[in-house]
């Protein structure tokens, strides 16, 4: 069973993230947008939103995600409140501080020591910072299996050599989850996962790539040039890869975030379905002829429909993984279904609003540039459907 219920605490979540949006991350985002740079590391906003405990873990972090009693609930949470952040701007949702991507893995094949100590700078009031997950390369992104950066022993470290490329928050990033291979020729059996901290000798070639939308976050390609990793930041240590173990931390990766990103696109086709109504009830509804008004009428009411199905399917991924039960078809479903539905509703806002949607003082003009990486971010909705087809045959996920 689904529950729909949202306890006080969320709503009080729910209520801060709509401040904050309104307040903070929808003018921060337009105004990225407009400069074309990724909002600075040392912006004050960073400064108080790490203040105020966003993206900061607290000492109750992990007992959230694992409560002692009571069921788990860090899945739900995490599409409710990621749809909201994405309604005010997906682009300055994900430059917000915190591990990001980077979580998951060092949650689910981290030691606890490696824990602790990644963690550590995260609990830290301080200062505002930021985690990677880089496992795309030039050569390699929807087929991970393929990936090419190369990972040797040497003494007491391991040394890496290869490129990653699009990798979110990197150059600001404390440390980068970056996955490589140990042996090319054995596939997935060969990937390892590795914490690269910031300044590690090697770690070069830091650049920010230019994209058409989510400007807010910087997504950034980098080089391994013989950059020597401590052994004890191999995540799990050695006897964690015995078996297929590595790909399968990655896997388990994506399919905790996979219904948070769907979720992200349910959002920003909420802002779109939302500006659309607006002009809709200012534009239309007193003053032109009900036919034209019906046709209108009929593009918000399909954006209405889809919103809520892509929404309920987020939900059901994220109630899977709440209950620690397996979720890969679902989580993948949610994937390939929201962020095609949130281009459909762009496009829908677009129409409804003609001249003012493609107009630079409208926000919906540049959702629909924001929409599009949606369905490439966490694998294409192409791979979500192989996968969910695969799954339905009988056949195993991959391969
Ligand atoms: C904004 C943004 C942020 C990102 N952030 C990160 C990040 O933080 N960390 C990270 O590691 N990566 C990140 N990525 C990279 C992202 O994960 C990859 O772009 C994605 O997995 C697709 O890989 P690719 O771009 O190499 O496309 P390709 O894999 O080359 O695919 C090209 C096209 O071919 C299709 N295709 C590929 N294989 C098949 C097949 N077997 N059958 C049918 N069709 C197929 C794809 O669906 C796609 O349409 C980010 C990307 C974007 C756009």
């Amino acid at each position: 069973m689904i529950s729909f219920d949202v306890d006080e605490k969320l709503a009080q979540q729910l209520e801060r993230v709509r401040t904050l949006g309104r307040e903070f991350l929808r003018p921060l985002g337009i105004e990225a947008d407009r400069k074309g740079e990724a909002i600075p590391a040392d912006h004050p906003f960073f400064e108080t939103a790490w203040r105020l405990g966003i993206g900061r873990l607290g000492p109750e972090e992990d007992e959230e995600e694992r409560p002692r009693s009571g069921e788990r609930t860090a899945a739900r949470r995490g599409v409710v409140l990621g749809e909201e952040l994405a309604y005010w701007d997906r682009g300055a949702a994900v430059a917000l501080p915190g591990p990001g991507l980077g979580a998951p893995p060092i949650r689910r094949m981290g030691t606890p020591e490696q824990r602790e100590r990644f963690f550590a700078p995260f609990r830290d009031p301080s200062r505002p910072r930021w985690g990677a997950f880089a496992m795309t390369e030039p050569g390699a992104g929807s087929d991970v299996a393929a990936i090419r950066t190369l990972a040797r022993k040497e003494g007491d470290a391991w040394v890496l050599d290869g490129a990653k490329t699009f990798i979110s928050n990197a150059i600001r990033a404390e440390w980068i989850v970056v996955w490589a291979t140990v042996d090319p020729s054995a596939g997935r059996a060969g990937h390892r996962a590795f914490v690269v901290e910031k300044g590690t000798p090697g770690l070069e070639d830091m650049r920010a790539e230019h994209k058409m939308g989510l400007v807010a976050y910087e997504s950034a390609s980098f080089t391994l040039r013989h950059c020597r990793v401590p052994a004890e930041n191999l995540l799990g240590g050695e006897r964690y890869y015995e078996s297929r173990a590595g790909f399968k931390g990655a896997m388990e990766s994506f399919n905790a975030t996979r219904p948070m990103v769907a979720a992200m696109a349910v959002g920003i086709a909420r802002a779109a379905y939302d500006a659309a109504r607006e002009f809709a009830r200012e534009h239309f509804l007193l003053s032109r002829p009900l036919p034209r008004h019906r046709r209108v009428a009929e593009k918000l009411a399909r954006m209405a429909r889809k919103i809520e199905a892509a929404r309920l399917l987020c939900w059901r991924a994220a109630s899977l993984a709440d209950a620690e039960r397996p979720n890969q078809v679902e989580a993948s479903m949610a994937k390939a279904f929201a962020p095609a539905i949130a281009q459909e509703a762009a496009g829908l806002a677009v129409e409804v609003m003609a001249e003012a949607g493609v107009r630079q003082d409208h926000y919906v003009e540049k959702l629909y540039r924001d929409v599009k990486a949606m369905d490439i971010v966490e694998g294409t909705g192409q791979i979500q459907r192989i996968v969910v087809a695969r799954r339905l045959l009988g056949y195993p996920a991959s391969g």
